[in-house]
């Protein structure tokens, strides 16, 4: 049996991540539960599920309904990383949204758990620091592209690829003209075609910053060069990314858009379970097209290219300025448009800030946040 806290139970990754492990009651049993402020939410998930511990980041205090006492409740922010650190069992599904869950990935990793990682942000701002304290085996992706890269590099053997092939959706304004981009509405941003996710990466997805983190999530999971690093945008989301060899082999991971097969791979890697996702079927598959991203109509690809090669805290500015402009996108204090002009604004700023360590990178996200802010209030 695999104990798993899972850190933002309530959103869409903790919801299917509850669904897809209540599948195998024999092999997984939850040992804690956080939700920001969705208390009503985290109350049924304990209920259900009987953790010892559990938290409402977002809050100072909350009624704990009288049935609940076998579970001990937890406040405020401070309390993601003790839940992280103390929660019993051996994994940790981290599933906050934002570089909020930095400081509760390093508290698990010191407290010697594995870290099944669906929150990219956090890789995006710590990446060095980060993976100097997951060693081999401590870290395991959950976002669909990466577990992808990591199932197509179980076959490598002693093997490096030469390329790793990032699959991208292109999001709901693929085929659009920038001009009509630049003024879409939160509507149509949170229409993702093929995925249903949180807000944030749902608009993440729209702008392609979400490729753009995932790109520098990539190279610090697969230790790759920028230039390894290919962006395939393929709308149909069915390969879910590849790796090239250098004798010219491919080898993909293929399978129907379902976020309950890589989280269910991270909990229970190097085994495969049921995870009640839909078989693919190929003879209905019409056909699989591939196409280069527009970088032109979405420079977020280029912005992350430019942090990697820069370096330090550049990643860190790029996703907190993201973070900043895209919830004032959701606010809607400025258009679509504008949301690319903040950041690469921030990275200008701030784009060459040191990232040595936890207090490097708190600057630089504050710093980015400030210069962000500043740029959304300017007109
Ligand atoms: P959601 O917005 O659906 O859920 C976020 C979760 O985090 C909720 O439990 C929320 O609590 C909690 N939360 C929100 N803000 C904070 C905070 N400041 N501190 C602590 N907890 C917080 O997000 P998703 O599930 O879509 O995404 C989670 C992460 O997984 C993101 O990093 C995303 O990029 C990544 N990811 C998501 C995919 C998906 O399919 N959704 C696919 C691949 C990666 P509350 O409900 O109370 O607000
Ligand atoms: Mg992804």
């Amino acid at each position: 049996m695999r104990g798993i806290a899972i850190l933002g139970s309530t959103g869409s990754i903790g919801r299917q991540a509850i669904d897809v492990l209540s599948l195998h009651p024999d092999r997984f049993f939850v040992t804690a539960l956080t939700a920001h402020r969705n208390a009503a939410l985290l109350f049924d998930q304990v209920r259900l599920l009987r953790p010892r511990l559990a938290a409402l980041t977002g809050m100072d205090h909350a009624p704990i309904p009288a049935d609940l006492s076998f579970c001990e409740f937890r406040f405020g922010p401070r309390a993601l990383e003790e839940v992280a650190a103390q929660a019993e069992g051996s994994d940790v599904l981290a599933a906050v949204v934002g570089v909020a869950g930095l400081k509760s990935v390093m508290a698990a990793r010191k407290a010697d758990k594995r870290v099944l990682l669906a929150n990219k942000e956090t890789l995006v701002a710590g990446g060095e620091m980060v993976m100097n304290a997951c060693p081999p085996g401590t870290l395991l992706p959950v976002d669909s592209e990466h577990s992808a890269i990591f199932q197509c590099l179980q076959g490598a053997g002693p093997n490096r690829y030469e390329k790793i092939l990032l699959t991208a959706s292109g999001g709901p304004f693929r085929t659009w003209e920038k001009d009509q981009i630049a003024a879409a509405t939160v509507t149509q941003a949170l229409g993702h075609p093929t995925w249903n996710m949180g807000a944030k990466i749902t608009v993440d997805s729209a702008s392609m910053f979400n490729k753009a983190l995932e790109i520098i999530e990539a190279k610090w999971l697969f230790d790759a060069y920028p230039e390894q690093i290919q962006v395939v945008v393929h709308p149909q989301s069915i390969v879910h990314s590849a790796v090239q060899f250098k004798d010219g082999a491919v080898i993909a991971q293929l399978g129907s858009p379902d976020m309950k097969v890589p989280i269910l791979y991270a909990m229970s890697y190097p085994e495969r379970l049921e995870t009640g996702a839909r078989e693919l079927d190929l003879f209905q598959l019409r056909q699989l097209t591939f196409e280069k991203p527009d970088t032109e109509k979405f420079p977020a690809i280029g912005m992350a290219y430019d942090a990697l090669r820069a370096g330090g805290a550049a990643a860190c500015v790029l996703n907190a300025a993201n973070e900043t402009a895209c919830y004032a996108f959701l606010r809607e204090e400025i258009p679509f448009g504008r949301i690319a002009g903040v950041v690469a604004g921030a990275l200008q700023k701030y784009g060459s800030l040191p990232a040595r360590d936890l207090a490097d990178i708190d600057r630089a996200d504050a710093l980015a946040r400030e210069e962000a802010g500043r740029l959304i209030h300017k007109n």
